[in-house]
């Protein structure tokens, strides 16, 4: 079984861009190539864990969010790296259905944790808002934390109150996964 770390998708491992459906406007967040690498290398399986409730409003279809998961793909091979898997919660309860994938219900991370047959007590997660920290709590990851990307700095303080651990950017994040 491998550990892994979760990630959530916007503002974490790509720009924040607010219901982002065009693959032209994909950026990888600084050092997340070069730091795939560094925990691949270490055993780690990578997931992205997203809600994207643009499914569920109609403002994009889930056909436009696997292109956009296709896009960063493409940049991250540019490093002979990838993204291992992703988990997809498309709902939204005042549009569709109350399902049990939105962050940060944990489903998505459990589905995950039984496909990939992952070591969910050695696996951390990490997203820019409180929902994705609570969602590795609610799953029960052996670490959660907040990042100061995307959202990160506005869910700071509010994270820190909480008592919830909050690093810098994606290479504080590997260094943390792997207690460098
Ligand atoms: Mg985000
Ligand atoms: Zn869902």
């Amino acid at each position: 079984m491998r550990p892994a770390l979760f990630l959530d998708r916007d503002g974490v491992v790509i720009e924040q861009v607010a219901y982002l459906h065009d693959p032209s406007q994909v950026r990888l967040e600084k050092g997340v190539a070069e730091n795939l690498k560094r925990l691949h290398d270490a055993g780690f399986a990578v997931v992205v864990i997203t809600n994207q409730s643009g499914v569920a409003r109609k403002l994009f279809s889930l056909a436009d969010v696997e292109k956009i998961h296709e896009k960063i793909q493409q940049l991250l091979a540019a490093n002979n790296e990838k993204i291992d898997a992703f988990y997809i919660c498309p709902h939204h309860p005042k549009y569709d259905v109350d399902c049990n994938c939105r962050k940060p219900k944990p489903g998505l991370i459990l589905q995950a944790v039984r496909e990939l047959d992952l070591d969910l007590k050695h696996s951390v997660m990490c997203g820019d808002k409180i929902s994705d920290v609570q969602c590795g709590i609610n799953a029960g990851c052996a670490k959660s934390l907040l990042i100061r990307t995307g959202y990160g700095r506005e869910e700071e303080n509010a994270a820190r109150q909480a008592g919830m651990d909050v690093c810098e950017d994606f290479t504080a994040l590997t260094n943390i996964v792997l207690n460098k």
